[in-house]
């Protein structure tokens, strides 16, 4: 079993007297800055100068200040800008202000798993990623609430990483919800297999493709829709609250049979499974990554093209209009979704 935290095991004051630079003002960017801040802390937020975030960060009463600026106010240093720029503003700009016992920060471990950065030994390095979309954890914080967090030290120059980072879980409400230690390998690969095999690659593709199939079946776009991508949020909603049980008792028994007869029809056992190891394999030995570096350093031609080509799938254009009339105010604010 992992290692948990909660509340009562994190102690905010070891913050007491760091200055904490949150690099970046995206979707948890805002979130950490404002908590942190609410919870005490001393916080500055690093923009790039021209950011348009500078004024909203500035009008939520943070005091805002260039990238190598904040990295050099700070004792600890939060990178929350994406992933994909992260090495090189970290060369740039933070790199040079980094001085000896600060802490060096992630939400992700992508970075220093990859050795895209290479930080120096006398610095911490350590991460809080919470499990959750940015804006949760501002929305749950607010609320009393907390995102869980993971947390991993992949350098403990001054001994007290762990300390720095169960504050910081404590201080952005995830201790609230429970902190897990884990690694950044671990971390890395779990979250890059998760989006890729599960939540994003397979959930979209599946949905798609069942889509397809019914229109080309001659059945209207419009209830393809509803069946197979509007449906979809209702089904997860049950298993979240109370499990695959929760889900296959609200469900009809002849949607359960159809469950059991069907989705290993769909997806053949032995087949997905082994095409799952093939992804993870190639997540775990640096293949993806490979990929993905190359993309952004070849000007994004291949994900340009995809997102353009998903833009025009009718499932998108159908699913707009039907959208239109599902506005029901819960809905979550689009630029949250992330994983
Ligand atoms: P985001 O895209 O929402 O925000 C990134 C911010 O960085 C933006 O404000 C952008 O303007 C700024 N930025 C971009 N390039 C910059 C540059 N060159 N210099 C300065 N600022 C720059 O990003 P995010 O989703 O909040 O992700 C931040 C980190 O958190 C990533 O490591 C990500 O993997 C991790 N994470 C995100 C989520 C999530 O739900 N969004 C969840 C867990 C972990
Ligand atoms: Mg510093
Ligand atoms: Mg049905
Ligand atoms: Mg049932
Ligand atoms: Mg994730
Ligand atoms: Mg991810």
């Amino acid at each position: 079993m992992a290692n948990m935290y909660y509340e009562k095991d994190c102690d905010l004051g070891k913050l007491d007297g760091k200055k904490i630079a949150i690099i970046g003002y995206g979707s948890q960017g805002h979130a950490h800055a404002l908590n942190l801040k609410e919870s005490g802390c001393d916080v500055c937020v690093g923009l790039r100068s021209g950011s348009k975030n500078w004024a909203a960060a500035e009008e939520a009463g943070l005091q805002v200040k260039t990238v190598a600026e904040a990295a050099k106010w700070g004792d600890v240093v939060m990178m929350l800008i994406n992933d994909e720029v992260q090495a090189k503003v970290y060369k740039e700009d933070v790199a040079p202000n980094l001085e000896s016992g600060n802490a060096l920060m992630f939400a992700h471990g992508f970075n220093i798993h990859f050795k895209q950065i290479v930080p120096p030994a006398d610095v911490d390095v350590l991460m809080i990623a919470p499990k959750g979309p940015g804006h949760t954890v501002r929305s749950l914080y607010v609320g009393g609430k907390g995102v869980p967090c993971l947390l991993a030290v992949e350098q403990n120059a001054t001994g007290k990483a762990v300390d720095i980072g169960l504050a910081y879980a404590a201080g952005i409400g995830g201790a609230r919800g429970g902190v897990m230690e884990t690694t950044f390998q671990d971390e890395t690969e779990t979250d890059l297999f998760g989006e890729q095999a599960v939540l994003c690659g397979g959930v979209i593709e599946l949905m798609k493709l069942g889509f397809e199939t019914l229109v080309e079946a001659g059945y209207a776009p419009e209830n393809a829709y509803f069946e197979c991508i509007h449906e979809m949020k209702l089904i997860i909603d049950l298993i979240n609250k109370g499990g695959i049980a929760m889900c296959n008792y609200s469900i009809s028994d002849t949607a359960e049979y159809g469950e059991y007869v069907s989705g290993t029809r769909v997806l053949p056992y032995e087949q997905t499974k082994a095409n799952m190891r093939a992804v993870l394999k190639d997540i775990q030995d640096g293949v993806f990554a490979g990929k993905w570096i190359a993309e952004n350093q070849t000007g994004r031609t291949f994900l340009n093209a995809k997102r353009a080509q998903m833009a025009r799938h009718p499932m998108e254009v159908v699913g707009a209009e039907l959208r239109k009339n599902m506005l029901w105010g819960d809905d979550a604010d689009p630029d949250t979704a992330s994983t």
